[in-house]
């Protein structure tokens, strides 16, 4: 798919999206949800930055979070062309998608699951990516984000702003705002945020309705995901009993009437056989789905100190 036909997906999925008419409280509130975080970028982002000359890049490291975001911008980035081609004084089939690319930054950080790195080279082809790699560019991966923000910053100065999946419940996220100047020790540029009132289960159901590929780990007991060191499954998505009468599946309407789905199957890759393995020395437990929880405050229960 070019870019163009992406964007298109992502729009027509996220109209079927709104369109959705439901008793779910769930469904409803992230239905609200989606439409804040659009007119959001619609009408304050791309008002100010143009997403067409890299005035504004994309921050993405395969989380589900920045994924959910991603969507949501490639729906609004079809809008905004579609806006802009009825304007024009041609005929909308002379028409052609003003870009090819996406601008992007991932910074590698040291030992991060192979899975996910994986899930970073897939999405970024599918969603057509031109993801800055930090490790690409200087061959050794990142320790530190503000330097590596700078770093890209550097390379391409026309950046203005920069989309982050960040959500109000993440560690320090309840001050953020929508748009703001990073804080005085990291690169000067503007944070914007757009999904910043989005809670654990907006992002599932939106996720498991788009039919969008979800990252391996997810499938595996994953809800949030850190760096090898510091991340295990969630313990509260152990297989048991007990956990099994306390959780219950909020989502099978949106996975039975998932996006232009052709199979039954939810659309999770497969864990690296690295991972696989190091998921076997960690323990025998089976774990749930990630998709099994949507209490926000013990969705980074697996990352774990050290
Ligand atoms: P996650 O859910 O893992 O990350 C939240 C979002 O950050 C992701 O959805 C993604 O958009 C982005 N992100 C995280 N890791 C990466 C990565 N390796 N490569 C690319 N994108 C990534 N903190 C400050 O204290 N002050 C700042 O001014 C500040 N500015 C930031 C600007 C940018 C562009 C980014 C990406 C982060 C910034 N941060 C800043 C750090 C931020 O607040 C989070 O601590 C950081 O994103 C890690 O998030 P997390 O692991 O808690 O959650
Ligand atoms: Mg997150
Ligand atoms: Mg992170």
């Amino acid at each position: 798919m070019s870019l163009g036909e992406i964007a298109e997906r992502c729009y027509n999925m996220t109209t079927s999206y709104l369109k959705v008419s439901t008793s779910s409280i769930i469904i409803k509130e992230t239905q609200d949800a989606v439409r804040l975080t659009r007119q959001h970028l619609l009408e304050e982002v791309f008002t100010r930055w143009s997403p067409l000359n890299g005035e504004i890049s994309f921050s993405y490291n395969g989380g589900k979070d920045c994924q959910v975001l991603l969507l949501l911008y490639l729906s609004c980035l079809w809008e905004f062309f579609i806006i802009q081609a009825e304007r024009s004084q041609y005929d909308f089939k002379y028409q052609k998608f003003p870009m090819n690319n996406l601008f992007s930054v991932y910074i590698d950080l040291a030992k991060t699951f192979p899975t996910l790195e994986n899930f970073v080279n897939l999405t970024s082809e599918r969603y057509q990516l031109s993801l800055y790699s930090s490790m690409r560019e200087h061959g050794t991966k990142a320790s530190n984000m503000s330097c590596a923000f700078g770093d890209f910053l550097k390379r391409y100065p026309e950046t203005q702003a920069i989309l982050i999946g960040v959500r109000a419940t993440d560690p320090f996220g309840d001050t953020l705002m929508a748009i703001q100047k990073t804080d005085s020790n990291w690169p000067d540029f503007y944070r914007v945020q757009p999904i910043l009132h989005w809670k654990l289960a907006n992002i599932w159901s939106f996720l498991l309705y788009s039919d969008e590929p979800i990252c391996g780990l997810y499938g595996n007991g994953f809800t949030s995901i850190g760096g090898i060191d510091t991340t295990i499954p969630n313990p509260y998505l152990i297989d048991s009993k007990d956990n099994r009468s306390k959780l219950s599946l909020e989502f099978q309407w949106e996975i039975d009437n998932a996006f232009e789905r052709g199979n039954d199957k939810i659309n999770v890759l497969e864990v690296d056989p690295d991972d696989q393995l190091w998921l076997k020395k960690l323990g025998s437990e089976k774990y749930l789905p990630g998709w099994y929880l949507i209490n926000d405050e013990i969705e980074r229960a697996g990352r774990i100190k050290k």
